[in-house]
């Protein structure tokens, strides 16, 4: 077939875009047919979604299985959009990559013990709060000289690089406290069994995962004072409205009909208080 040149050079451009579309292996976003993920999702059948790979009880891989409670969450929301939990391509969400995870199309949604917050929003949509966390302190068992935010000065924290967690302890002890970052907080442990560090910051119920897990139970405990408000989020392209308003009401299912209790109590046990559910605030 003989093509005029600007038709040849159409031709390429299409057989471009489709060479883009097939060997991209991108998640929803990046997929053809509808503008809302929650559209393009139920067509396809599935999702991928950013968790965490090293948090216990919240988001753990082990092997090829994963676990936690933001997986428990995943699972339910993924039904509601009409996506089989089995299609589901789970990929690690370090905190410092979930924005740009979003942004770039590599995930359709991040669960992640995700913080909802301003900045975040600048780049990000959010549905939730699916949970309200807050910042504590996990120390070794015995450590008596750490007893809350304000017994800090000179002592040597560790935390996770684009966290809020990170970002309050350089908001608001600069000054009177040594900061270590790193990529994961499973990274951290090491350091404060092996004694280089004094305590590890983020929120209570990751410190208390670690101090949980069976190899550190009577090592390490959590503080307790929490100083700090982190609700959670399900995170996802900015703008999508649709998918917010339809992501909030599966929340809001999820909390009615007794799973969001019995998620809680399942990966934090059985002693687990169960708070009041947070309500889905205006975004
Ligand atoms: N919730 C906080 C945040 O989103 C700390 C936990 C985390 O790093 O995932 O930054």
């Amino acid at each position: 077939m003989r093509l005029s040149p600007v038709l040849r050079a159409g031709a390429l451009v299409a057989a471009l875009a489709l060479a883009v579309t097939a060997c991209g292996g991108k998640s929803q976003q990046a997929a053809a047919g509808g503008d809302s993920l929650v559209d393009r999702a139920k067509a396809a059948n599935k999702l991928t979604i950013g968790i965490k790979f090293d948090q216990p009880g919240i988001g753990l891989k082990t092997g090829d299985s994963y676990t936690g409670f933001d997986i428990d969450v995943a699972d339910y929301v993924a039904k509601k959009m009409g996506v089989d939990p089995k299609n589901i391509t789970f990929k690690q969400a370090p905190s410092a990559q979930r924005e740009d995870l979003i942004a770039q199309g590599d995930v359709d949604l991040v669960i992640a013990s995700y913080t909802i917050n301003d900045n975040r929003k600048q780049k990000v949509s959010f549905a939730g709060p699916y949970f309200v966390a807050g910042q504590d302190l996990l120390v070794k068992a015995d450590n008596t000289a750490i007893t809350g935010p304000d017994s800090l000065n000179g002592k040597k924290l560790c935390s996770v690089s684009g966290s809020t967690s990170a970002q309050t302890v350089k908001t608001k002890w600069a000054n009177d406290v040594s900061l270590q970052q790193y990529g994961g907080y499973s990274e951290c442990i090491t350091g404060l069994l092996n004694g280089t560090i004094d305590a590890i910051t983020t929120d209570n119920i990751i410190l208390q995962g670690y101090a949980s897990q069976p190899a550190n139970v009577g090592k390490l405990k959590v503080v307790g004072k929490t100083f700090t408000s982190e609700p959670y989020g399900i995170g996802f392209k900015k703008g999508d409205t649709k998918t917010q308003q339809a992501l909030d009401s599966y929340i809001q299912n999820m909390e009615q009909d007794g799973s969001w209790a019995a998620a809680l109590k399942k990966n934090f046990g059985a002693d687990f208080k169960v708070p009041d559910q947070p309500a889905i605030t205006e975004k």
